[in-house]
This record gives structure tokens, C-alpha cells and sequence, in this order.
């Protein structure tokens, strides 16, 4: 596959310049589309590849803000507008001090393919900046918030560029940028999801990432006449995702025993206690360190410590990993550790959070992989269904967002096997997701033109 080839090289020469987890995020894409290619020259004739891979927009901006000492701040704000073939722009937003352009490029990257796998109408975007809402009062994360959307409102619009929550922002974050916009425009358009109920937000969106990537495995498992009933799961992150993950796990009578957040890990054999976790990092937005103090059963291992190249949550025996924290938490000795303890399957609720190397062990050693373009895909998915209610007026109960949620998931996972079947991939996820995104997005780039 010569264009290909060319194409990363040109890739690696001029638009990735440094950027390596964009770089990380395109090969891999690029490589496992290399079936599709062979059998469609309609890709390679529309020069597909090079329109594909480089962002429509990168928009780049600075944010001055004060903060409760009167002290004047300087942010680094970011909007990569990568791809609008589908639909309007649409991804998250990240406040956290690694936000850098060639994170968001990988992040908006993916977003492109995740959302066509989901079949809905929206393209791929992602934005942020690189500041810290830990430690910071309410009014300096509002005044942050308000000045974030003060620099670039006019670069999106519902029909434009929708924004939604990611890490660092969550529902207070999201309201203050609503408010912010709404006040700028006066209007009230759906600008963004993952917005507070009360805001016109959907039920059901909070628990959406977490809850579908247990509902994609489900399927996944059933497929393989498995389940996870019984099962000890193992998972990275304390956060969003982690938190519904492990809430579904219970619900479908699996074992969740570890969690992780950026100063170290837990591992509670008993299994986690939710309860104690949401009170710790969702109203304390506070140190897992905590949950041992008042949880004797449970082991606690300060980051400084860990004797693996990242979490040792994967050191414990278990039958599914779950890494929901960031990119690239997930190395090849912890792949070593997971497999030589005998685990089935790894499903990745977080974005990127393998690294090649840990995804080429696991599927040499024959261990199902979920790739997180699809198995996080529910986040997404339901922050469209808030667009819908809020076009239409027309709101959802949680019960019938779930069941939507679940029908989304299943799909997903139908799409992805029967692109395997069709291009005889077995169980290779990885690529059925990357043909079955790529293609969408290619078939659609055509048919607009140049
Ligand atoms: P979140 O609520 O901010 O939680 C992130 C969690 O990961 C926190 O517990 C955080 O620890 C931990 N963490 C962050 N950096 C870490 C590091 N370097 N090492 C270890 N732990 C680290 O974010 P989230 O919404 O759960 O997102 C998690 C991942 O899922 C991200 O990759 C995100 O892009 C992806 N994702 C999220 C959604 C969604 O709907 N939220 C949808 C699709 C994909 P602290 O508590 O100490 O900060």
C-alpha cells in the first residue's frame, strides 16, 4: 500500500510535526484501512487520505483572567475544527495543564471517526486549554470559563460547532460556558451538551460514557456466547466515566475491585464501594487517599510507587480491564502483567489509552479488544439525543435515553462486526471500527466535491 505509505511519510513530514499522539492516533487509523483500500480505488482517486487527515480549522487563542487575588492569568485556548463531512462540528472540551495542540489533534481526530460510527449526523472537533481547575475557587473556574468562551463564541454556533464536557469539565464548567455564550449572543442555543438538567441538559448524559462502554462489552460478550455476570473487572480513573462504568458493572452483577485517579490507586477486593467513591471525587473532589482512610479493606498505592510504566491497578488478576483515566495509561508491561494473569478482555472507556505496543501484545495473544472509537461512543451518541430534545422541546425520561443508549451500543458493535465479516478480520475491532468510520466520512467527502 504504497499511498498509504506516502501518505503517513508526508504526514509525519508536515502536519505532525512533534506531534506525536497525533501521529499515534493517524497511523493507527491508516494502517487497519488498509483492506478498504485494496478494494475501493475510488479512496485513493479522491486523494481521500491527505484531505482526511489534515483539520479543516485550528483555531488558536489566548485567555486572560483574574483571579480572587486580583492577579492576572494568561491560558492557552484551542478549537480544532477537524472534519464536518457528516454533520457539524462536535466533540468536548478539556481544562487540564497537558492541553496542547497535538493532544487535541489526536483527541478531535478520533472524534471524527467515533462519531460516524455511531451513525448520527456530526463531525469530529475537540477544544480546551491547558489550565488547571484543581485548586481553584468557583468564581476563578467561572471567570476562566467566561473568558475561554468570550475568545473564540463566534467560531461556533448549533449548527456550526456543539462542545461538550470532557476532563476538567464537567457540569459546572459547562454551565458557566453556556451561560457565558448565552449572554454574548442572546440567544439560547444548544452550543453545547452535557449541559444541568435545569439548563436543558439530557438525563441520562452523565452516565452515558460509562454505562455504554458496559453495554457495547455486554453485546461484545454475548456475541462470544460470554458475560461478565460474576466476573472481577479491573479499572482505571476515578472520574466521569470510570465512576458510571463501575455503577454498571454492579448493575450486571460483575466485580469492579480497583479504581485510580492522577496521585495513585485502589485496589478494594470486596469490590469498589460506590458510594464512598462518588462522595470522595464527585462532591469532595478529593485525593483517593481517602477512600483507604475509611476503608480498611482497601489498598492504596501512591502514584510514586507504582513498580509498572503506569497504574498498577493492572497488576490484579481479572477477566476484564477497563483503563477510563487518559491516554496512554496503559504500557506494555501492564499488557504483560494483565495477560500472564489471564485476562479475556480489554475495553477502553477512556480515548487512546493503550499504547501500540500493549494493543500489538493483546492481540497477538488473542485478547478481545475494544477499541474506544466505539466503546466509548456513548457519551457522544446521548449528547445528540440532547440536541434533539432541545430543537424539538421535547425531553426524554432517563428510562427511555437508556434504553436509546443500549440500541445505540448494540448497533455499534452489529456495524463493526459485520464490517469485520465483510473484510475477514475475525474479531480485529480495531480495524471493522476504523473501515466502518472511515468510510462514512470518505463516501461523504466525495459526494461534496473538492
Ligand atoms: P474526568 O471526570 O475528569 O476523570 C478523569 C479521571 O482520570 C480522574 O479520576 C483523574 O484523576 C484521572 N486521571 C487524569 N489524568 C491521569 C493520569 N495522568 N494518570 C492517572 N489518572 C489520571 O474525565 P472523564 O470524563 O472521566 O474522562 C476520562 C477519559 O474518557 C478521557 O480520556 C476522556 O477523553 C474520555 N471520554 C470521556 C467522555 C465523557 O463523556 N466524559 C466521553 C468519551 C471519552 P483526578 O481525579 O486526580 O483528576
Amino acid at each position: 500500500m504504497e499511498y498509504i505509505e506516502q501518505a503517513m511519510k508526508r504526514a509525519k513530514e508536515s502536519n505532525c510535526h512533534g506531534d506525536t499522539n497525533f501521529f499515534q492516533a493517524l497511523k493507527e487509523v491508516l494502517v487497519s484501512i488498509k483492506p478498504l483500500m485494496a478494494k475501493c480505488p475510488k479512496y485513493h482517486n479522491h486523494n481521500i487520505i491527505e484531505r482526511i487527515i489534515a483539520p479543516n480549522r485550528a483555531i488558536y487563542f489566548k485567555i486572560e483572567w483574574m483571579d480572587d487575588n486580583n492577579e492576572i492569568h494568561v491560558n492557552n485556548g484551542y478549537r480544532i475544527q477537524f472534519n464536518n463531512a457528516l454533520g457539524p462540528y462536535k466533540g468536548g472540551v478539556r481544562f487540564h495543564p497537558s492541553v496542547n495542540p497535538d493532544i487535541l489533534k489526536f483527541l478531535a481526530f478520533e472524534q471524527i471517526f467515533k462519531n460516524a460510527i455511531t451513525g448520527l449526523h456530526i463531525g469530529g472537533a475537540k477544544g480546551g486549554a491547558d489550565f488547571n481547575p484543581k485548586g481553584k475557587s468557583d468564581k476563578e473556574v467561572m471567570k476562566f470559563c467566561q473568558a475561554f468562551m468570550e475568545a473564540f463564541y463566534n467560531s461556533i454556533g448549533e449548527d456550526i460547532d456543539i462542545l461538550g464536557g470532557d476532563i476538567g469539565v464537567g457540569a459546572r464548567e459547562v454551565g458557566y460556558l453556556f451561560g457565558k455564550y448565552k449572554q454574548l449572543t442572546n440567544t439560547y442555543d444548544s452550543i453545547i451538551t452535557s449541559k444541568p438538567i435545569p439548563l436543558g441538559g439530557s438525563l441520562g448524559r452523565t452516565q452515558a460514557t460509562g454505562y455504554g462502554l458496559i453495554y457495547f462489552t455486554q453485546t461484545l460478550l454475548e456475541d462470544q456466547g460470554e458475560t461478565l455476570k460474576g466476573k472481577i473487572c479491573t479499572l482505571s480513573g476515578a472520574g466521569n466515566v470510570a465512576i458510571h462504568a463501575i455503577e454498571k458493572l454492579y448493575d450486571i452483577g460483575a466485580i469492579p475491585v480497583t479504581c485510580s485517579d492522577s496521585r495513585g490507586a485502589i485496589h478494594d477486593s470486596n469490590g469498589i464501594d460506590l458510594a464512598l467513591l462518588k462522595k470522595i471525587k464527585l462532591e469532595r473532589r478529593a485525593s483517593l487517599e481517602y477512600y483507604a482512610l475509611e476503608k480498611k479493606s482497601a489498598r492504596y498505592t501512591k502514584k510514586e510507587t507504582y513498580e509498572n510504566d503506569s497504574s498498577n491497578v493492572w497488576d490484579v488478576p481479572c477477566y476484564a480491564a477497563f483503563p477510563c483515566a487518559t491516554q496512554n495509561e496503559l504500557g506494555l508491561k501492564c499488557a504483560q502483567t494483565l495477560i500472564e494473569n489471564d485476562v479475556k478482555l480489554i475495553a477502553e472507556g477512556a480515548n487512546m489509552p493503550t499504547t501500540p505496543e500493549a494493543i500489538e501484545l493483546f492481540v497477538k495473544n488473542n485478547i478481545i479488544f475494544a477499541p474506544a472509537k466505539a466503546a466509548n461512543a456513548g457519551g457522544v451518541a446521548v449528547s445528540v439525543l440532547e440536541m434533539g430534545q432541545n430543537a424539538s422541546l421535547k425531553y426524554l425520561s432517563f428510562e427511555q435515553v437508556d434504553k436509546r443508549l443500549q440500541g445505540i451500543m448494540s448497533n455499534i458493535y452489529r456495524d463493526i462486526k459485520k464490517t469485520c465479516d465483510e473484510y475477514d478480520l475475525e474479531l480485529d475491532l480495531i480495524s471493522g471500527a476504523n473501515i466502518l468510520g472511515f468510510k462514512r466520512v470518505a463516501d461523504a467527502m466525495i459526494m461534496q466535491g473538492v
